[in-house]
């Protein structure tokens, strides 16, 4: 069989523990023997981040800026335990945070739907597709620890030297102070690729933010979304049959429990960390979460949703048997070769895409699943496969696909 040629590479950011086992079996079994897969690798395991000062996390996102497209492995964001762990230089920031930075642009999340894995809110019909804005706010926050008594104060300096104060608080005793900021453009690129998106999907769109609490940092969000959407959108929207909708995040936590899904949730950066975990373990498994950050300028970075799952990587360390879900994985490199087939004009390698999806959705809808699902599928009798023979068992079943 001739293999699936590349014009572009794509850029591959391998990553740690489990993840970096599965990507490596995904490679092997499912995309090298039918592509002649073109990429440019970038080393984000934490031993190669250790080595290099993290710098191969920027040239990474930096290909990414050169290429267009990237794919990129569940990678440790350290911390104290880490740090002693791998006996760091000291704790790098998360790797997700810094490709954000440098990309900008907003996270989509969205669960992929298979028959017999069935959504825990049972008037969820359809996915929800959560938008983070993946710039600024905690994620970039300056705080202190105020040892005692003092006034902590936010100062804007302008660029003629003259400055405005606000108190932030007048310390009687120990606490502690953050600073958040954002920036007009990111939140209006935020917002954009919103309403993009939910043109492309034809679907609605929420937002929601506090508002009513937050009178000038969030109510600018609310603003900037309205005002884009009145003079950009309301037409486009309107025509396409689809509604841009505001409501305090309260309000939208409380109605999203007994919405019928099928609309996308834009959420602030904070929001749509802590939401898109819930969303993802209430459709069913976090494995089953696919994520990708796209950019107002066309870049585009697909990943898994989930984290490196430790516990099972350790497991496989001692030589014990792992199940381990690649679906998410597997749908980061699809979501790659399909974007880099639209722009190099490959249909091949978006069909290959397709093919690669049907295959893992069919396999686990013929029972053939791991253990994370065997656990919550409603379907008869499934058979738990290890992390590698349910790969294999994708192959299977890919092969059969492509004649
Ligand atoms: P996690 O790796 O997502 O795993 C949390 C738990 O969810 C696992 O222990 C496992 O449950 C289940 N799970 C997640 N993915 C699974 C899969 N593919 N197959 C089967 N079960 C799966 O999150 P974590 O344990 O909080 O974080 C581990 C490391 O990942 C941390 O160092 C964190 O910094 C990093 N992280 C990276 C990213 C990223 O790169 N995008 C995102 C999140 C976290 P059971 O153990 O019960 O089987
Ligand atoms: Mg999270």
């Amino acid at each position: 069989m001739n293999k699936i040629a590349m014009k572009t590479p794509l850029v591959e950011m391998d990553g740690d523990e489990m993840t970096r086992i599965i990507w490596k079996i995904i490679k092997d079994e499912l995309l090298l023997p039918f592509i002649d897969l073109k990429t440019e690798y970038y080393d984000l395991g934490l031993k190669h981040r250790d080595e290099t000062d993290d710098q191969v996390t920027i040239d990474a996102s930096n290909a990414t800026k050169k290429y267009g497209v990237a794919v990129k492995c569940a990678t440790i964001t350290p911390n104290a335990a880490r740090v002693k762990e791998y006996n760091l230089k000291r704790m790098y920031k998360s790797p997700n945070g810094t490709i954000r930075s440098i990309l900008d642009g907003t996270v989509f999340r969205a669960p992929i739907i298979v028959k017999g894995i069935e959504p825990n809110v049972k008037t969820w019909e359809k996915p929800i597709t959560i938008a983070r804005h993946a710039y600024g706010d905690v994620y970039s926050a300056t705080e202190m620890k105020i040892p005692g008594p003092g006034r902590v104060e936010l100062v804007y300096t302008k660029p003629d030297g003259t400055e405005e104060r606000a108190l932030v608080h007048e310390f009687d005793g120990p606490g502690v102070v953050q600073g958040q900021h954002n920036m007009i453009s990111s939140i209006e690129s935020f917002a954009r690729s919103c309403f993009n998106y939910a043109l492309e999907k034809k679907q609605d769109l929420w937002f929601a933010s506090k508002d009513t609490i937050s009178k000038k940092y969030d109510h600018t969000f609310k603003d900037v979304f309205q005002d884009i959407y009145d003079s950009e959108y309301k037409d486009k929207f309107e025509a396409c049959g689809i509604t841009y909708f505001y409501t305090l995040i309260d309000d939208a936590v409380a109605r999203i429990m007994k919405s019928r899904g099928g609309f996308i949730w834009a959420c602030k950066n904070y929001d749509g960390d802590v939401m898109s975990d819930m969303l993802s373990s209430a459709f069913g498994s976090l494995a089953m979460m696919t994520s990708v950050l796209v950019s107002p300028h066309g870049y585009y970075e697909y990943e898994a949703a989930h984290g490196t799952v430790q516990r099972h990587y350790y497991k496989y360390l001692k030589g014990e048997e792992t199940s381990t879900n690649s679906v998410a994985t597997i749908f980061a490199w699809t979501g790659g070769l399909r974007k880099r087939g639209e722009l190099d004009g490959i249909p091949e390698l978006s069909k290959f895409a397709d093919a690669l999806e049907s295959a893992t959705i069919e396999t686990i809808e013929s029972g053939k699943m791991t253990g994370d699902l065997t656990r919550i599928t409603s379907l008869p009798n499934p058979t738990k496969l290890n992390t590698r023979d349910f790969i294999l068992a994708i192959r299977e079943n890919l092969e059969k696909k492509l004649g």
